[in-house]
């Protein structure tokens, strides 16, 4: 298999900050609390698009942080929601956490959806702290913070488009000089033969998958166990290049050698000539090249559109290019006949769910006690600081959670230094 495989890092948006505020009313001092909630932080969200072939999009940006959610505001009002990061995948791409390899999602259809990264829920604001004892508390919430990770993302990839023609006309050379990237190559069947196949993004940013097709065909025909994976190379294949070598070196015939080739696309009865075709004119740097060109358009009868290039010193490639990807989206896919995929497609999204540890306690070479921990570092982060409320509502959380009673348990002593996060207080026992 050819697989395109890039690392990201993505993260959910915070929830916005909870609010302490207090009503103003005439001949009131202090009226009741009347901060809002703050917004749930926007989610990652990756959503299949047919269109797209390819993870080249993820070699640019790879970093997507989804927006965080509004503060809440005086009056009770709440700060808005952050709408959903959408991210578009190509269909095919598997998504897994890159620390555990764990699949998170399986997105085929178009269309299909799954959540990536988490945003944080908002934060509370300090009316819904008020209790018949404490009818005015300061105390808010800061917003939850939104999950971040690094994934990987998996796409197998399918040939878009089929390199044809006589060897030595330049496939490989034209695959070379039009392909930013070099797929690797995973656990591949062909034994024999490795295809040439690359990546290809064009100056308006599509991109697209080019294929040697007789180096596919040829190793289809040697090797075992690898009809499923061909069939959907060539279902794929939406359009063929057939490379002419117009310097017509060694006394060929370039229209000769392309009746031939069309011949042989028929022959393997894979429905390849139903394909559009575009002809590539290859090697035109050469001094019989304009001469031979003229006479290969007097004598062709399709009329495939012709582009002359030389894919040695780079020249006619951006034209070329927009047209293959024109092509490829105004053709439909070709469906063979082959029995059901092998069951290896699996539609189904996986939960990843770890449990976070609430926290674990390490110490620091000048004594202070260091608290680390998923649990606690999110408890950390939503207290406003501010007001002394919260920071008494924080300490309440931390022994509730046997925090106090472990560092006692590691031999803290009233006094001692404990640190979280930027964060440094003092043991009180
Ligand atoms: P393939 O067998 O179709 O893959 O052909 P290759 O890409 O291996 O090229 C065969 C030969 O043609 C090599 O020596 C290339 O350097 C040469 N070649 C390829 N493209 C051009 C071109 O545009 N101009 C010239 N002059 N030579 C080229
Ligand atoms: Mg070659």
């Amino acid at each position: 298999m050819f697989v395109d495989q890039t690392k990201i890092y993505v993260k959910g948006g915070d929830g916005g900050n909870g609010m302490v505020a207090f009503r103003r009313e005439k001949y009131v001092p202090m009226g009741g609390p009347a901060g809002g909630d703050g917004g749930k932080g926007a989610d990652v969200v990756f959503e299949v698009n047919e269109g797209l072939r390819t993870l080249m999009d993820f070699r640019y940006q790879r970093h997507w942080k989804a927006p965080r959610g509004e503060h809440g505001m005086s009056k009770n009002q709440h700060g808005k929601n952050a709408k959903d990061m959408i991210v578009k995948v190509p269909p095919g791409t598997v998504v897994m956490d890159a620390e555990t390899k764990e699949v998170i999602a399986d997105l085929v259809e178009n269309g299909q959806r799954a959540v990536i990264a988490k945003g944080g829920r908002g934060g509370r604001g300090n009316s819904r702290f008020a209790t018949p004892s404490n009818p005015a508390p300061e105390l808010a919430e800061n917003g939850e913070p939104g999950q971040e990770r690094d994934v990987i993302l998996e796409l197998k990839l399918l040939a878009d488009v089929g390199l044809v023609g006589f060897p030595s006309v330049g496939k490989s050379t034209l695959l070379s000089v039009v392909s930013s990237a070099k797929p690797k190559i995973a656990e591949y069947h062909f034994t024999t033969i490795v295809p040439n196949l690359g990546m290809v993004e064009t100056e308006d940013n599509r991109s697209f998958v080019m294929a040697d097709l007789p180096g596919l065909i040829e190793g289809a025909s040697e090797g075992v166990g690898l009809g499923h994976q061909f069939l959907r190379h060539i279902e794929r294949t939406r359009v063929i290049v057939h490379v002419i070598d117009m310097a017509a070196m060694e006394g060929r015939d370039p229209y000769e050698d392309y009746l031939t080739i069309n011949k042989e696309l028929e022959e393997y009865n894979l429905r390849l000539t139903e394909r559009p075709q575009i002809i590539v004119a290859n090697k035109m740097d050469m001094p019989e090249a304009e001469d031979n060109l003229q006479k290969f358009k007097e004598r062709l009868e399709e009329d495939f559109p012709i582009f002359p290039i030389s894919a040695l010193s780079r020249k006619g490639l951006r034209e070329l290019l927009y047209a293959i990807a024109d092509k490829i989206e105004e053709t439909p896919e070709f469906p063979l006949d082959h029995e059901e995929e092998e069951t290896g497609v699996n539609r189904v999204l996986y939960k990843h769910e770890a449990d976070p540890e609430a926290f674990y306690i390490t110490r620091e070479p000048d004594g202070s006690f260091v608290i680390q921990g998923e649990k606690v570092e999110k408890l950390f982060k939503m207290t406003n600081f501010q007001t002394e409320e919260s920071v008494r509502r924080f300490a309440r959380q931390l022994r509730g959670l046997g925090v106090d009673e472990a560092l006692r348990a590691k031999g803290a002593k009233d006094g001692d230094t404990v640190k979280l996060l930027d964060f440094e207080f003092e043991f009180v026992d």
